[in-house]
């Protein structure tokens, strides 16, 4: 017999009609002998509606307040399908959250969960019911018992939490899609339906995936190990698995507080190749790196940074066994690469093999501002250079001078609290089995690209900027640092770009032009027409070839690649705004993504 939970969205539970069928789905389950929680949202867009009313009545209507209204909403759902089980002859009980004792932190509209009580739950389920529990609410414990809620969509996370606290056999989220998309189907019509992603791919794909599943739900299941499947409530479709590796042991206390970094990495065997002053026009990286892959070489980090007049550097690396071989790609195609076919002056290569790559990684970041600067903070402190950074949505990557990779590496471990004794070199390959180089592809318009021209390069210079940034609450993505180093009043400067959401690009702008008059950088620019379009696949690591099929697939449609930067399994490109739908169905279909399954969705 299995212990499953299983939740369903609100549209699953819109009408009458639906919660007698998710009623008649749940006395199915529990028929081929499992024991069951169902965790629910509120029906339809209760919640919405709920929201509303409270704006007519007060312009700033106070958090808590906020919650015991909205909390109302899975109230009458758990009551309503414990009804329609109980009317199938199925024994169910209703609970809210404070009654089954979600217990959470006292911050109202947002709290994160500290834990779950099991007795309870144990007690109905060994006598045989369902247990059906309101999803999105909790209780906190400090003093009053405060009704908190957990952030919109938050009743996703309310499921796996229960799952993970009750060590389920699975967890099965029902929503009105059959699973998880290659895509967004909307921009794309030829996406199709993943049958399994890992939890990692998953976050990494958040800007893409949230709407499906809320990232701290993947975060508990991928940090506990919990099997989730996502599928519809109107089919009987198998879905999308989302897989996690066997964790290590975690304590269930403080389930969503603990750690925004959980692994610090160093590899040392990496060294660094930069071209300096390739043309800035499209076909530039997938020429190079096309003729990298073709050679069978497998490059792991690859970062372009904001263009300077027409041109651009691109720096990646690799392991050291195979760089003389790049540098000689490198080297062979450099004087092709003119800013003009008249013009003298070609791209430069720079090797440089006393490099290693630190970083840190965990799904607590998602969101959370500061675990980035945290990072900077420490390697300057420590006057630690940062040669390049390259972000994702659970990863920062720095590459350092090898020599202080040692120090690096135990100060990261200190100042985030990480146990070195369980850490590894990243040569260790962290998703056995096989996987696609390509599992989905997402594209962001809602970010903006901010530049900072000339930064001193010296220690300290990105752990300002991000510690500043971190302070005014404003959570940056991808963090690109320029190769290129310009002498300005005699001191060596880069260029840092990065990009916020687009709600806070002119705060951000703000926040740097007022740090520049302490620091002295060069000219701050915001630009609000790009988008980030990124290509996900755990099967990427080892591969040679994913970038130059990426950037290929962008130059044959002539789009200019504005930066790039990459994770272990990921690889982004900003891009003009206008041309994101154009390059995402290229992309999709280089990968052979696409399908000839019409995917319906609700709109
Ligand atoms: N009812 C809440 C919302 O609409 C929580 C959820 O459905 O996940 O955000
Ligand atoms: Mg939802």
């Amino acid at each position: 017999m299995a212990l499953v939970v299983q939740k369903y969205g609100g549209t699953s539970v819109g009408s009458v009609e639906r919660i007698q069928a998710v009623a008649n789905r749940v006395r199915k389950t529990v028929q081929q002998g499992n024991s069951l929680v169902v965790v629910v949202s509120a029906m339809g867009k209760t919640t919405d509606t709920l929201v509303k009313l409270a704006n007519e009545v007060s312009s700033s209507p106070c958090r808590r307040e906020m919650d015991m209204l909205l909390s109302t909403g899975e109230q009458v759902t758990i009551a309503l399908l414990s009804m329609a089980l109980q009317e199938l002859g199925q024994p169910a009980i209703s609970l809210t959250g404070a009654q089954v004792g979600i217990v959470t932190e006292a911050e109202h509209s947002r709290a994160r969960i500290l834990q779950v009580s099991v007795d309870r739950l144990a007690r109905h389920l060994n006598k045989g019911e369902v247990v059906v529990v309101a999803g999105f609410q909790g209780v906190s414990s400090i003093e009053d018992l405060e009704i908190t809620t957990l952030g919109r969509g938050g009743s996703d996370t309310s499921a796996v939490a229960l799952a993970a606290s009750l060590k389920a056999d699975r967890c099965e989220i029902y929503t009105d899609v059959p699973g998880i998309l290659t895509t967004d189907p909307r921009l794309v019509p030829s996406a199709q339906l993943m049958s399994e992603i890992t939890a990692d791919e998953m976050l990494e794909l958040a800007s893409l995936g949230a709407k499906v599943l809320h990232p701290r739900a993947v975060e508990i299941a991928r940090n506990y190990g919990m099997p989730l499947v996502v599928l519809s409530s109107w089919s009987d479709r198998p879905g999308t698995r989302v897989v996690s590796r066997l964790p290590k042991p975690r304590s269930l206390q403080g389930m969503e507080i603990a750690k925004a970094v959980d692994g610090v990495e160093v590899d040392r065997d990496q060294a660094k190749i930069a071209l300096l002053r390739v043309p800035d026009f499209p076909g530039v990286a997938a020429s190079l790196f096309g003729e990298i892959s073709s050679q069978n070489i497998d490059v792991d980090l690859i970062i372009q940074s904001i263009h300077e007049g027409n041109t651009n550097d691109i720096a990646f690396t690799v392991i050291n066994k195979v760089l003389k071989q790049a540098e000689a790609v490198a080297e062979a195609i450099a004087p092709s690469l003119r800013t003009h076919p008249t013009a003298s002056e070609e791209a430069e290569v720079l090797v440089d093999r006393k490099i290693a790559k630190v970083a840190i990684s965990g799904a607590g970041m998602i969101g959370r501002p500061g675990i980035a600067a945290k990072m900077f903070k420490t390697l300057a402190d420590a006057k630690i250079n940062i040669q390049m950074i390259s972000t994702s949505e659970v990863k920062v990557s720095c590459v350092i001078n090898e020599s202080e990779c040692d120090r690096a590496l135990h100060l990261l471990s200190q100042a985030f609290d990480v146990d070195l004794g369980s850490q590894k070199e990243i040569t260790e390959n962290k998703y056995p089995g096989k996987h696609p180089p390509v599992r989905g592809i997402a594209l962001d318009t809602n970010q903006a690209e901010i530049a900072i021209r000339h930064v001193p390069d010296k220690p300290g210079m990105a752990a300002q900027i991000f510690g500043l940034l971190a302070q005014k609450n404003i959570s940056v993505d991808a963090i690109i640092q320029s190769q290129r180093c310009r002498i300005i009043n005699d001191l060596p400067t880069r260029d840092i770009a990065f990009t916020v959401a687009q709600s806070d690009a002119d705060l951000a702008c703000r926040v740097i032009a007022m740090l520049n008059e302490k620091i002295g950088c060069g000219e701050v620019s915001g630009d609000k027409a790009i988008a980030k379009l990124s290509v996900v696949g755990a099967g990427m690591i080892g591969k040679p070839g994913v970038a130059a099929k990426f950037f290929t697939a962008l130059a044959q449609e002539q789009i200019n690649i504005q930066m790039i930067t990459t994770s272990e399994i990921k690889i982004s490109c900003v891009i003009n705004e206008a041309e994101g739908v154009k390059a995402l169905n290229a992309v999709h279909e280089a990968f052979g993504l696409g399908g000839d399954e019409q995917i319906k969705i609700p709109t």
